[in-house]
């Protein structure tokens, strides 16, 4: 396990090949970890698809750990040394705990958000005509913290396993601890998220979805974020005989993190977006037998979301 790597060292060249390079010359020895300090081998993997709800999602080509040596623990690749790095630059907001494991303090995270919200709510109210420009980027702790879990979201859509996180974070949440999985949702488990928060809403989650669209909502004073929902056709009918449809949309109150979320995905042609928000849930039905799970998250700070 670790994260994917997009180049190796290959010793009989003594360089450093891309993945692309490997599959092309068909290169699958004398490939080694690409940080000086690891070295362990590893082998290419050609892009394959991953079938998420029914849909086959492409997994790009990557090279993988060959054999049973994981990266060395000060290794960039390895994921328990990259949170280490992350945790380092925290201001406490991550930390290591004895066994081997990561505490995020998200109450801490969350009781700065909540200060911040009332200034950030006032200024929303004052521009009527635009969404706000003005970041809040220079607010010390908040900044910091919510930059912490942008470098998170990051690590989450790199590492090889998907479940690695879930076995070395855990949340601290104020009365109780949380698991990784209770707090990030991949886009197979957006029905477990409604689920979770519409009876949890005392801590934000993580949610990662495909982008749908992102246009201006006049009505509401910002940008509104679709993420992609599963076609209904898709979607089995529950024993009630009703199909049960998440739906999440994300308003985007700065314009500056609307516009560079469309620049990612128009331009760079990039599909997917993690965000970090408190959560509003409702239900809504539709036709007989269709009930929209609609969720609802915000966002002020560039460092809420990423996209890749
Ligand atoms: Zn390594």
């Amino acid at each position: 396990m670790g994260v994917k790597m997009k180049k190796a060292y290959f010793a009989k060249g003594d360089c450093f090949i891309t993945v692309e390079e490997a599959l092309d010359k068909q290169i699958r020895e004398a490939l080694f970890c690409a940080s000086e300090n690891c070295r362990i081998p590893v082998t290419p993997r050609r892009s394959h698809f991953r079938e998420i709800n029914h849909k086959k999602k492409v997994i790009p080509s990557h090279f993988m750990i060959k054999g049973k040596r994981d990266h060395d623990s000060d290794c960039c690749y390895n994921t328990e040394g990259q949170l280490k790095i992350i945790a380092k630059d925290s201001e406490d907001a991550l930390s290591s705990t004895d066994n081997q494991k990561f505490l995020l303090r998200l109450n801490l995270i969350t009781s700065e958000m909540k200060k911040d919200k009332d200034s950030s709510s006032k200024d929303v109210q004052s521009s009527s005509k635009k969404p706000s420009t003005k970041t809040y980027e220079n607010k010390g702790k908040l900044n910091s913290y919510l930059s912490t879990m942008s470098k998170i979201m990051k690590l989450q859509s790199e590492v090889e396993n998907n479940q690695e996180l879930n076995q070395l974070i855990k949340l601290d949440v104020g009365r109780k601890q949380v698991r990784w999985s209770q707090f990030f949702y991949n886009e197979d488990r957006h029905r477990q998220c409604y689920n979770y928060v519409h009876t949890n809403s005392i801590h934000p989650v993580c949610i990662c979805g495909e982008i749908s669209s992102i246009e201006l909502n006049k009505k509401f004073n910002c940008y509104s974020l679709k993420l992609k929902k599963r076609k209904l056709n898709e979607v089995s009918n529950d024993e009630d005989g009703i199909k049960r449809v998440p739906s999440i949309l994300v308003n985007v109150y700065n314009e500056s993190v609307a516009k560079h979320i469309k620049y990612k995905n128009e331009v760079e042609q990039l599909k997917n977006i993690s965000f970090f928000s408190f959560i509003k849930t409702s239900s809504k039905p539709y036709l007989k037998d269709v009930l929209y799970l609609n969720m609802y998250g915000f966002v002020h700070h560039s460092k809420q979301i990423y996209v890749f």
